[in-house]
């Protein structure tokens, strides 16, 4: 079969182009169909396919092998049916827009640096670079100012299949070896790359490109991007909760920081408070706790105060007590304090008779307990 005309490689803007089916056959689920030309653009180059449709057919996929691309469709068409195909191309703008952006950031990290871009990845969402050297957050900074710089600039961008001879005095970046024809895309004054992927027409066309953040991996650094309507729609998104936020603080969006960290230093101060207020109210349960009493119920109390009023209770009268505090109707959270013997008897009595997950030692046996009130004080 020949190879299938690759209507993106000419223009990328295409958006609708007539094609005559070639082959279309089941295979699984869908119908692998070969049209003589195409603007999908297949799963290729860390980018995913091209969607949209075909007569009115939704595109489920599209595979490009020995350079002939399949399209995947729930239904057949006829050989040499005439068919119409129209691209999303909101989506695939996304694509053109993050894809050649990756080419800026990479030819930028290249001739500052000398890393190479060692792997890449887009979706819907987002993009990640991955190179063969490590950056930090400094780096990032610079690199994002001389990239963005790049789209002010608005340089064009331009595909196309160099002859042998060209090629032998064209100096590039290539990921791997490629066999076949090498297309190159040349963004002028900034960065020439061996790809086969549809991009922008000028780099005023990306809009923006805003470097995430990053991430050491395998020796190299992995760097989260995203590039035109990405960006934008991360900066609404950002923006919306940062209104939210500095609504909620009454203070100003670029103080909304210090607006948390003061927040964060008031509530620290109420723990510090209650921790107090706590140690209080207990000092004054165990002045009034009567001798003879074995067992003791509180409510809402942590597992550690439960644990310190255990142990102020033992102090105090000398003989093991057991707390409980109510989670719920048939939940306990219990702490056991006495000499360690003893402790341990109450402990091994609740847990032959009742569902008790826990334990402890040196006279301190903790957990939960799973039955009623009644249940627990029957034990006891
Ligand atoms: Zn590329």
């Amino acid at each position: 079969m020949m190879e299938t005309k690759r209507l993106y490689d000419e223009d990328s803007y295409i958006k609708e182009f007539d094609a005559t089916v070639i082959s279309s056959e089941k295979e699984g689920k869908y119908f692998k169909t070969v049209l003589d030309k195409t603007a999908f653009f297949p799963e290729a180059g860390g980018q995913p396919c091209d969607n949209g449709t075909i007569n009115g057919l939704e595109v489920k996929d599209v595979q490009i092998k020995d350079g002939i691309i399949y399209h995947f469709l729930e239904k057949g068409l006829e050989n040499g049916q005439k068919i119409n195909g129209v691209i999303n191309f909101e989506r695939r703008f996304s694509f053109m827009q993050n894809h050649s952006g990756e080419h800026i950031v990479s030819g930028v990290i290249n001739s500052l640096y000398g890393f190479q871009n060692v792997g890449f990845h887009l979706n819907e969402e987002v993009a990640t670079l991955d190179f063969d050297g490590i950056l930090d957050r400094n780096d990032l900074d610079k690199i994002e100012n001389v990239a963005n710089r790049k789209i002010w600039e608005n340089n064009k961008v331009i595909a196309y299949y160099p002859t042998k001879e060209e090629l032998k005095n064209l100096k590039f970046r290539q990921k791997k070896e490629i066999d076949g024809n090498i297309r190159i895309v040349n963004i002028l004054n900034t960065d020439i790359c061996a790809c086969c992927a549809p991009h922008v027409k000028n780099t005023g066309e990306i809009g923006l490109i805003k470097l995430l953040s990053f991430e050491k991996m395998r020796g190299g650094t992995r760097i989260y991007m995203k590039c035109g309507n990405l960006a934008l729609a991360d900066y609404q998104n950002k923006l919306l909760n940062i209104t939210e936020i500095q609504n909620l603080l009454s203070s100003k969006a670029e103080d909304t920081a210090k607006a948390v960290n003061l927040l964060y230093e008031k509530l620290n101060e109420q723990k510090q408070k209650n921790i107090n207020l706590n140690k209080r109210l207990m000092e004054f349960m165990v002045g009034n706790a009567s001798a003879d009493e074995n067992l003791f119920l509180v409510s809402d109390f942590e597992m550690k105060d439960l644990q310190m009023f255990s142990d102020m209770l033992y102090k105090k009268h000398k003989a093991t007590k057991t707390v409980l505090s109510k989670k719920d109707n048939n939940t306990y959270l219990f702490a056991i304090c006495g000499e360690d013997t003893d402790a341990k008897k109450v402990f091994l009595k609740l847990k032959e008779n009742l569902d008790v997950n826990g334990g402890g030692r040196n006279g301190m046996l903790s957990g939960i307990i799973n039955a009623d009130y009644k249940e627990i004080k029957g034990v006891i």
